[in-house]
């Protein structure tokens, strides 16, 4: 493969990188051609990290994986920046510098749109939340795939770590407390209208 033309080679990489990143991992210690070229930006850009969503905890700082998923990240992989905005606000307690990060990468993976509701509540931008959530669920298009996503973001919550020190106790402000508790709505069968209430409950207790 090293006679390959570069931009052919490139293209054949992306194609493994999608289907998995631990082909790239075995690459990058094969040779310094392909050090040069599963670290190329465009292949770490669109290389998919299914095996991090699939387990977040790789992507902490003790991880094998963690300088990989550091290239993936600086190529602005959009799944790299939605999971290390997760660590950031849950692991380390910068929910700011997570919704910056969320900010800059846009909807994909849809965790991430999710996240952004979940942060600004948090963090106190309860209309910006309110807007973000109510586009997340009409895109998604089903209520109950929006709740299957928001539940995933949790599942990564808890694999990175979070740190349970109540950091937004003080600027979490949810203007409209819902009233449907008449009707058993509770924090682990969430109705429509409370589906970010309880999510942003939930993350005040764990983060
Ligand atoms: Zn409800």
């Amino acid at each position: 493969m090293e006679k390959l033309d570069i931009n052919i080679a490139l293209d054949i990489v992306s194609r493994v990188g999608e289907d998995s990143f631990k082909a790239l991992g075995g690459m990058l210690l094969a040779s310094k051609f392909y050090h040069y070229l599963a670290s190329h930006p465009i292949v770490l850009n669109n290389v998919s990290l299914q095996p991090f969503l699939a387990d977040a905890s790789l992507i902490n700082e003790d991880s094998i994986y963690r300088p990989f998923f550091r290239l993936c990240l600086d190529s602005l992989n959009p799944t790299a920046a939605y999971l290390e905005s997760i660590r950031l606000a849950a692991k380390l307690g910068r929910a700011e510098d997570a919704l910056r990060l969320l900010y800059s990468s846009g909807n994909s993976p849809p965790q991430a749109w999710f996240s952004r509701a979940l942060l600004e509540v948090c963090l106190g931008f309860y209309q910006e939340s309110i807007a973000t959530i109510d586009s997340f669920i009409s895109s998604i298009g089903s209520f109950r795939q929006a709740d299957a996503i928001g539940s995933t973001v949790f599942k990564h919550i808890m694999q990175i770590g979070p740190v349970k020190i109540r950091s937004h106790a003080n600027t979490w402000h949810y203007g409209d407390i819902p009233t449907c508790f008449a009707t058993r709505c509770r924090i682990d069968r969430r109705c429509r209208q409370c589906f970010l209430y309880w999510f942003s409950v939930m993350y005040l207790l764990l983060c």
